[in-house]
């Protein structure tokens, strides 16, 4: 059982510090889609919750609208750390209510979610002058997905919103994160996504000391016969080169083929075009 309240805030924006935005918005604190990875749990320490992350959700409530002559041709994201279309949003339209407000003020809007939820603001979408949506795939695989990010949307519904948006006209992009050795079959996202797809991004599983034990864990119990695997990659004080080849392997695969791709990882971090 989810405990769910609002939060007032002055703003729904904060200045963005991921490049190439200008703004972030995240219409929600917490997240129902209790991925295992989630690097957004470090946010639960700000919120005062006693409930696991994933087990509390906050709606956000401002009395001050987004102002156009700020944002207006600025390049937004919905969202940083949480998803802006968990099953919730389905109630609250709050996401939709802020993208209506992105509408008006002509800003450039990307999306990054695991819902198909999205589709509804379709029409929306449609009206912004750049309106990019990506959804992030870990895995083509949905058992993978079922135990990874068990609130998400499956595989399918993502994969068929993407052709949905694409077909209309809308920018796709598919971000195959966070990559997972071994279980993360980067070429299968590619073969079950390229048709709808504009570009992709890939990034390694991130292993924060914070989040070892969760993802530890989580392989543990799921896939033993990788924990050695895993301890040599994420747990050893010497680097290893696993992410380096794993990059420069994408890379390849991807000027071979035509595939636009940005790689976040490795020696091949931000290669970009074709
Ligand atoms: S969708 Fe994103 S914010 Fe939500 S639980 Fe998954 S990783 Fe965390």
């Amino acid at each position: 059982m989810i405990t769910i309240a609002t939060a007032p805030v002055k703003t729904y924006l904060s200045k963005s510090k991921i490049p190439g935005f200008d703004y972030v918005i995240n219409p929600y604190i917490g997240c129902p889609h209790k991925c295992v990875y989630c690097y957004a749990e470090y946010m639960r320490k700000f919120t005062g919750h006693s409930e696991e992350w994933g087990e509390f959700l906050d709606v956000k409530v401002c009395e001050v609208p987004l102002r156009p002559a700020k944002l207006f041709r600025t390049r937004v994201m919905l969202s940083s750390v949480t998803d802006p279309y968990n099953p919730y949003e389905k109630q609250y339209e709050l996401t939709r209510r802020l993208i209506k407000q992105l509408v008006v003020c002509q800003a450039q809007v990307y999306v990054l979610t695991k819902s198909a939820l999205v589709l509804r603001d379709l029409d929306l979408f449609k009206q912004i002058p750049y309106c990019e949506v990506a959804f992030s795939f870990s895995s083509a695989d949905d058992a993978f997905r079922q135990l990874a990010e068990p609130g998400a949307s499956s595989v399918s519904e993502k994969t068929e919103a993407l052709k949905i948006l694409h077909e209309a006209g809308i920018h796709t992009a598919v971000m195959g994160a966070p990559l997972f050795p071994e279980l993360s079959d980067w070429k299968q996202i590619i073969a079950l996504t390229r048709p709808y797809t504009d570009r992709y991004g890939f990034d390694s599983l991130n292993m924060r000391p914070a989040y070892q034990r969760k993802v530890m864990s989580f392989i543990a119990a799921h896939y033993p016969h990788l924990l050695a695997l895993y301890g040599d990659i994420f747990l050893q004080e010497e680097p290893t080169n696993y992410w380096s080849k794993l990059g420069e392997e994408i890379r390849d695969y991807c000027r071979a083929e035509g595939i636009p791709a940005d790689i976040y990882f490795g020696s091949s971090r931000s290669y970009s075009g074709n």
